[in-house]
């Protein structure tokens, strides 16, 4: 088939989110969703915003929302940009940044959208090895020739912070492109580079609700960065859609920002039980990266990561593997509640001593 398809789709190879089961209950350690609910308050406002002003479009500015933002991060609002979740915010600066006749940089390693992104859009993406030990190995991000750089820190599926010296000398080297900085994880005890934006003008740092803030049903994202690409932004959002946040989100969105102590208080939840679970998993006998994320990357040298996927499935729990050269030997185990992860041990217990 594919017979009235447009030929830049036709030999596409989109992105495959993660399984969400319908058929029954699992524990889902497969998304790297939070636990734990969202702010009461996001969901007040969530409430409050459901009435008869949804006949209305929502403010394609996101004034309010971009306000919440930028007072979080010390910024002015014309240095935010807000969008229907942080995949969103990244195609756009994909086509906002980056052009076909330069390289784009990335690790061979990271989140697979980019590769996607970049195919989609034309673009000529430079795929750099990570080290054996899955660090970015930053001189061969500072060539300076490139179009475009984008790093996830911490980085998916491996879970490692790229430190922020490492950041600036990315940053000062590619004077001639935009740096994309993907803080997907940075709640879960990263450091963010929030605080570069007023010196770097190629600085983008790209956020996300949907992980710190457990609100991936939300679908709210952002970008942090000079004025002059806040509005390089804009124009791509207007060309597509110009309300791409609905009214709701917005709401929801800005209520969960301004309630600091209570995501802080979750994000710091998880981080603690990664911590507890990873040293679970090494007495198993894994290997596991040092990860800053709500998430464990690890390999147990006896056991098949595959088998592993699936003796977990029959036990009733999800987790994430990836077929891909270099990685397709560790499971991304996303971290759930104390209690999900000890149900996790007991079933790793189970399989690596069989
Ligand atoms: C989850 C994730 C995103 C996407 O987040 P959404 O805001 O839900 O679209 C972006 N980057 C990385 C690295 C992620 O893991």
């Amino acid at each position: 088939m594919k017979k009235y398809w447009s030929r830049r789709i036709r030999d596409m190879v989109p992105y495959v989110p993660g399984e969400q089961p319908k058929d029954r209950v699992f524990i889902k350690l497969n998304t790297n969703e939070n636990p734990y609910p969202p702010s009461p308050k996001a969901l007040e406002a969530l409430r409050e915003a459901a009435d008869d002003r949804l006949r209305l479009y929502p403010d394609p500015e996101c004034a309010a929302l971009r306000a919440a933002i930028a007072a979080a991060h010390g910024l002015s609002p014309e240095q935010v940009f807000a969008g229907n979740g942080s995949d969103e915010v990244l195609a756009f600066c994909f086509q906002a940044f980056f052009d076909p006749d330069r390289p784009v940089c990335f690790a061979d390693i990271t989140y697979t959208f980019y590769a996607v992104y970049a195919e989609y859009f034309g673009l000529t993406p430079r795929l750099i090895p990570l080290g054996e030990d899955f660090s970015l190995p930053v001189t061969a991000f500072c060539a300076g020739d490139s179009g475009g750089v984008v790093v996830a820190t911490p980085n998916a599926p491996t879970g490692l912070e790229v430190p922020r010296a490492d950041l600036i000398r990315i940053l000062e080297s590619n004077p001639q492109a935009v740096v994309l900085v993907d803080e997907a994880y940075i709640d879960f005890g990263g450091t963010s580079a929030d605080n570069l934006v007023d010196q770097y003008d190629n600085l983008v740092v790209v956020r996300t609700l949907s992980k710190g803030h457990g609100l991936a049903g939300m679908r709210v994202g952002y970008a942090l960065g000079h004025p002059d690409l806040m509005a390089a932004l804009q124009c791509v959002r207007d060309s597509i859609n110009s309300y791409t946040v609905d009214r709701a989100a917005q709401a929801a969105a800005a209520a969960s920002i301004a309630d600091t102590a209570y995501f802080e208080a979750q994000a710091a939840k998880v981080s603690a039980t990664r911590d507890r679970a990873a040293a679970q998993l090494r007495a198993l006998g894994f290997d596991v990266t040092d990860s800053k994320a709500n998430f464990l990357f690890a390999h147990h040298p006896k056991v098949a990561a595959k088998t592993l996927l699936d003796g977990l499935r029959e036990r009733g729990v999800l987790v994430r593997w990836f077929d891909r050269p270099r990685i397709s030997d560790h499971l991304r185990i996303s971290v759930g509640t104390d209690a999900e992860m000890d149900a996790l041990y007991d079933a790793l217990k189970e399989l690596t001593e069989e």
